[in-house]
């Protein structure tokens, strides 16, 4: 079994008092969960920094929610992968929010997920299938396309730092999960065109479930062979709605 990630995305929510509270709350309550998991926080950038500090010394890792694919210019309002490196664990690219709502086209992950390995970041990589695409049957060729696409030029050796999260739109914030079987379905062919990108290195990357994971349903889902843990918008934001999905990923640990 790989090691479970849970990853917490703030989204733009809450104030940078508000955020450094709760990330003070995270560290004392998730800690005794670190030695079976991954934990990862990933905060607005504006206090990005100061949440970091927070954590430092503490297994809960940060993430960055967007970033741009050059290191420095004139870019306004962009904060770059270099500024991140160092510091900063992970970078999550092409959340259907950033797709959808930024027009962020699969050409544009793919030079970002780049500059995030040129700047040694861990990456989590958003993928997943619209309702309308869901319901025409579409689900396998949008993945095939996301997937070809970001990875396109992405050397075999950064498997261990690539993590894709599969979310299907119709499932993120609309409190209605795919089902533990549907998930595991369209993971395990993920898992099949990540092989055939990477070859055997393949296996190291972690596939989490994203969309409407809540502590109701956390623990089913992580049983599901193809699922390495989640990606969690909303139930991120309750201290004890993601404390119980962390305590969910780790019970799935010991009963494997
Ligand atoms: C997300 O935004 O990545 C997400 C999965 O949101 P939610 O858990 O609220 O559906």
């Amino acid at each position: 079994m790989r090691r479970p990630l849970i990853a917490g995305n703030w989204k733009m929510h809450f104030t940078v008092p508000e955020g450094l509270e709760y990330a003070l709350h995270l560290r004392h309550v998730l800690e005794p969960f670190a030695d079976r998991e991954d934990i990862v926080v990933l905060p607005p950038s504006l206090m990005l920094w100061e949440i970091a500090n927070v954590l430092r010394g503490c297994p809960i890792e940060v993430g960055a929610q967007n970033a741009s694919w050059e290191d420095q210019g004139p870019f306004t309002g962009e904060i770059s992968p270099k500024m991140l490196a160092g510091w900063c664990h992970y970078l999550l690219i092409g959340h259907s929010e950033r797709r959808q709502l930024f027009n962020e086209t699969d050409e544009m992950l793919n030079r970002k997920l780049q500059a995030a390995f040129r700047n040694n970041l861990k990456v989590i990589l958003a993928i997943g299938e619209t309702l309308e695409e869901h319901d025409l049957g579409r689900t396998q060729e949008v993945i095939t396309r996301q997937l070809s696409a970001a990875l396109y030029g992405i050397e075999a050796r950064r498997a261990a730092d690539l993590t894709i999260a599969y979310e299907p739109v119709w499932a993120i914030g609309t409190g209605r999960a795919a089902t533990p079987e549907y998930a595991n379905e369209a993971m395990s062919s993920i898992r099949g065109l990540l092989q055939q990108k990477l070859g055997p290195l393949a296996g190291e990357i972690r596939i989490l479930y994203g969309g409407s994971v809540t502590p109701a349903n956390a623990a089913t889902l992580m049983q599901k062979p193809e699922i390495d843990g989640a990606l969690v918008g909303g139930a991120s934001l309750k201290q004890a709605d993601f404390t119980e999905i962390v305590r969910a990923a780790a019970e799935a640990v010991r009963s494997a």
